[in-house]
Parts: structure tokens; sequence; C-alpha cells
């Protein structure tokens, strides 16, 4: 039973069970990486881990109702420092690493340990990985540096080799509609999320709080089908219509370029890893495509985010977009 301020964490209990050992023994790790799919939990995990390493409580960490888990859970504890994101591809700026690295030389103010957490560390630069590496090859012995990416590549081997790194695992479709429900949502109005995203909660509950979320999901679906069936027509139909909003436009891209990742391991490996959204639509892409193909296809969308990057227009980046993936 959790009390009222620790964070309420889907599966993942050996994870946790190991970070509580860590905590336990003395031998907590002084650089941290939590990675996993997008949703899974990895933030959530990186504040119950800041709640575990500074709780006052020495048998019941995280115990949610000291002054410093209260102070974590409202975000506002003096001795957890969120690295500030900045740019397009939401990495961190040399200058927000140079300001981390001076803050990690400061004493704590109220615990033994100082935390710096770097979240969606997926777009941070080799600039500022390699401004954090000396930090995080030979840090002050109170400063423990927690990372979050989608994938353990993103990070720089050297900085890597500094880190434990731990997978933040799926938890099963049960396991996540049990969370929903505690979030107050009745078990009718969470099947349709679960039914989409599996044991995915950060998913499931965006699909269930944000409209357009919802949309981008549908559209995502019903372009993977026209790709499944080669209707060049309503590919540039759905596309142009998402094209009205561009964040709206890159939200559908990231959410159809999963089924594409999803369709071609199905194609290569016969089993669907299912970080998409709709699982019938993306059997039904594997079918009809080899995975060569659907790698194409994938480096289609790449193109077609790095043309919303450089500025070029969203009608025209959802033309070419079409074209490409027609002759895939
Ligand atoms: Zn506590």
């Amino acid at each position: 039973m959790n009390s009222v301020g620790v964070p309420e964490i889907a599966g993942n209990t050996a994870l946790l069970s190991e970070l509580r050992l860590m905590k336990t023994g003395a031998h907590l790790p002084h650089a941290l990486l939590l990675h996993g799919p997008a949703g899974c939990g990895k933030k959530l995990i990186a504040k119950w881990f800041s709640m575990l390493v500074l709780c006052e409580s020495r048998s019941d960490a995280p115990c949610g109702t000291c002054k410093s888990c209260r102070l974590i859970a409202e975000d506002a504890h003096p001795d957890v420092l969120y690295a500030e994101h900045s740019g397009k591809r939401g990495g961190f700026s040399v200058e927000t690493v140079r300001e981390i690295r001076s803050e990690a030389a400061i004493l704590p103010n109220n615990g033994e340990m100082r935390m710096f957490l770097f979240t969606d560390a997926d777009g941070m630069s080799i600039q500022a990985q390699n401004a954090l590496l000396k930090s995080v090859e030979e840090p002050p012995a109170h400063a423990c540096f927690v990372f979050t990416a989608e994938t353990v590549g993103a990070l720089l081997p050297t900085l890597l080799s500094r880190m434990t790194a731990m997978a933040v695992g799926p938890v099963t479709p049960a396991e996540c509609a049990g969370v929903l429900n505690a979030r107050g949502y009745s078990a009718d109005e969470a099947q349709p999320a679960v039914s989409r995203f599996g044991g995915n909660v950060g998913k499931c509950l965006s699909y269930l709080s944000d409209d357009a979320m919802r949309q981008a999901v549908q559209t995502a679906a019903a372009l993977t089908d026209a790709a499944a069936r080669q209707n060049e027509y309503e590919m540039l139909r759905l596309l142009t219509a998402a094209a009205s909003d561009k964040d709206g436009l890159r939200q559908t891209l990231s959410l159809f370029d999963l089924q594409i990742r999803d369709a071609a391991v199905c194609a290569l490996e016969g089993e669907l890893p299912r970080l998409g959204c709709d699982a019938a639509a993306a059997k039904a892409l594997a079918a009809r495509y080899s995975p060569r193909r659907l790698m194409k296809m994938h480096g289609a969308v790449t193109e077609a985010f790095a043309d919303l990057d450089g500025n070029v227009g969203a009608v025209l980046t959802v033309t070419a977009l079409t074209a490409a993936l027609t002759d895939c």
C-alpha cells in the first residue's frame, strides 16, 4: 500500500526492489539511466528514486509523508534539480550543463545527497554530454545524476560506461487498467486506451485526457491502414488534414512511425512489439511489405521530420512524404 505522496508505479517491482536494495546496502549509483519506451513510467520512477534516496525514514523509504518526500512530491525540494530543456529537439544547452556542474559542487541543503535529473535525454547533444562527462566520471560524493531516455543508444558510450543502466519494463494490460482505475477512470473508460496501448500507462493517460493525442492516434491508425492498402489518395487526404497543425502533425507522424517499426519487427520476427497504437493495422502493413521496404518507409518519415525541423511548410512536407511512401 502506497503512502500519500509516493508515486503510484505500475509493475516494475523487480526494478524497484533492486533500487531499494542499493539504498539499504549503501550502494546507490552516482549515475543512473532509466530507459524504456515513451510513457512507460521512467520519469515517475526517477521521482520515486529521488524520494528513496532522500527520505528521512530509515525503515520505510520512500515513506511519502516526511518533509523530504512531501517536497519532492511537490517538485519543490532544494536538493532535487531538474535540468531545463532547450531547443527544438528538447535537449540541454551546454550552458545548462555548466550550471548543473557548479550546482553539483555545492553541498546538500537538507539530506546527504543532491539529485540532478536529466529527463528525456534522447535529444541531448554530444557537446552537452561531453560537458557533463567529467562530473559523471568523478562525481562529488553527495551528487547523484539520473537520466531517462527511450534508448540506451541516446547516450555516448563514454558517458554510458559510468552509469548504472536499468530498463523500465512494460506492465500487463491488467496492471495498467488498475492504475487507470486508481486515477479515477472506470473500466469502460479505460478499456479503449488499454486496447490501443496495452501496458503503457503514460500513453493510456494521455489518450484519455488529451483530445489532440486522440485525434493523432486515429489519424496514425487510419494512415497505417491506407498505407497497407497502398491507397495514395487516402494517405494524402489524411496527412493534409493533419498538416493544418504542425505540432499535431509531428505527433501523428511519430505515432505512425511506431506503427511502421512494429510492422517491420513483425515482418522480420513474426511477433508484434506493440509500441504502436493499432495492432491490427500494423499487422496488415507487415503482411503487405517486406522488412526492407518498411525500413524505407521509416526513412521517409524521418526525412519528413527533418523537413519540418528545417522549416519546410507542412503541406509541402506531407506531399513529399506521400510520394515517398507510395514509392516504398
Ligand atoms: Zn520520506
